[in-house]
Formats: C-alpha cells, structure tokens, sequence
C-alpha cells in the first residue's frame, strides 16, 4: 500500500497481509493492509483560525479534502508540490514547518479558478490558496516571492499614476527592482515605435483616471485595514 511521504513520519507501522477473508470474502488491494497508528501532536489550531477569519480564508472549513482542487489544478502540471489540497491540510494541523518548506510553491496560484468550480463543498479554494500563503508571508515563514513583489510595483506604479498604469513606468518599476533586464537592442527596438506614434506623452505622464482622488482615498483605507468577516 503506498504511503504519501508527508505521513510517513507519523505512521509506526502498517499491517499487511497476502490474504485476508472477512465474512467468508477475500478482500485485496488496499483493504488487506491496517495502519497500526497515526497520531500526530503539536497541533497549532491558531493558524487554522487566523486563516477562517480572513475574508479570502473563510470557506476554508468546508474543506472534506477529497483532493478534487488538486487534481485538476493548472499549476499542479508545472510544479509537484503545488496542492491546494495538501496546503489546506497543512493549515488544518497548524504545521507551520511544511509550509515554511513550500517556498517555492505556495505563491503559484495563477487565479484561473478551476478548482473553485470543482469543488463540491463550495470552498472558494483559490481565495484560500491565497489566505494560506499572505499568512506565510505575514508570519514569516516565507520569503516575499516574485509574484508578490511585482503585485507591489504594479500596486504602486497605478497609485503613483492617477489609476492608471503604462508599459513603460511599470517596465522601468520592474528593471529597477532586477526582475527584467533591457538590452539596448530591446530599448531601440521599442523606442522607434513609440516615438513615431507619437504615445510617449501618455506614457510619461499618464492622464489621471476619472474622479481619481476620491478613487484613491478608498483604495488607501482598504490597504490599510484588514477586511475581517463577521
Ligand atoms: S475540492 Fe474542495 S473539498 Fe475537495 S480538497 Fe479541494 S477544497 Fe477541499
Ligand atoms: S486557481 Fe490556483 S489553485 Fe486553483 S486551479 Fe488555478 S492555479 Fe490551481
């Protein structure tokens, strides 16, 4: 019977057998093999909490962990460790090590909603895939990744820009901070263009959005609070 590798360390042992009959009935497969105990401890209920009483973490508990969200998940494809499943699973036991260990992974997400369509418990596992991995990051567990890095610059260039946001201010955001290099080959290449059509104006100094200000006192007090639920 395989065992997944996250539970083998709190499995002391498994009982197999060739053959078992039960009422008279040989039973194979996987029934002919018992787990002798699976205890875990150390449990930390407070992460569990922290992410139900999120906004984006709320359905979490609807969670049965039948593992539909993993098995059709767009990133599961490029990356093994990626599964909302397993990452709620980990939330549940409060095990903050394993999630610290998933780095690379948990901020994958590519919101394409999939598997919150699948999901036969309605859980909004997407908004939960994110609840996991912002309290990774608020906590510490994990680094800030690329994905959240650019979220940031693309954040701040439409807050410096009156709400609106350029190739231009959020490509040269992104060379400054090292996420993209220009070769001047590339810089020529996209300046002749620009140049003739005359768009560099806007791209310098984009006109601010319709009733930007008013627009930008809300958006500055929703960055400020944290949305909790009732
Ligand atoms: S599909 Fe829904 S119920 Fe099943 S494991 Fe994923 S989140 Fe949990
Ligand atoms: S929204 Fe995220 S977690 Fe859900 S299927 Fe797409 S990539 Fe996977």
């Amino acid at each position: 019977m395989p065992i997944p590798e996250s539970e083998k360390p709190i499995i002391k042992g498994v009982i197999q057998k060739e053959k078992v009959i039960v009422d008279g009935v040989e039973v194979d497969g996987t029934w002919n093999a018992f787990l002798i105990e699976r205890t875990q401890t150390g449990y930390d209920p407070s992460v569990w909490d922290e992410i139900a009483n999120t906004l984006e973490g709320v359905t979490i508990s609807a969670c049965w962990q039948c593992g539909t969200c993993t098995s059709g998940c767009t990133m599961r494809e490029y990356d093994d460790n990626f599964s909302p499943r397993r990452f709620i699973d980990l939330a549940r036991k409060g095990d903050k090590q394993a999630l610290a260990e998933l780095q690379d992974s948990l901020w994958r997400c590519v919101s394409c909603q999939k598997c919150t369509h699948r999901c036969p418990k309605g859980v909004l596992v997407e908004e939960v895939v994110h609840a996991i991995h912002n309290y990774a990051l608020k906590h510490g567990l994990v680094k800030k990744d690329p994905g959240t890095i650019f979220d940031e610059l693309f954040l701040e260039t439409v807050m410096k820009n009156g709400g609106r946001i350029t190739e231009l201010s959020l490509a040269s955001a992104a060379a400054k901070a090292g996420m993209v290099t220009f070769s001047l080959r590339d810089l020529l290449t996209m300046a002749g263009p620009i140049l003739k059509s005359g768009i560099y104006k806007d791209l310098l100094k984009p006109a601010k959005i319709k009733n930007w200000d008013k627009i930008k006192q809300v958006l500055e007090e929703a960055m400020k609070e944290e949305v909790v639920p009732e």
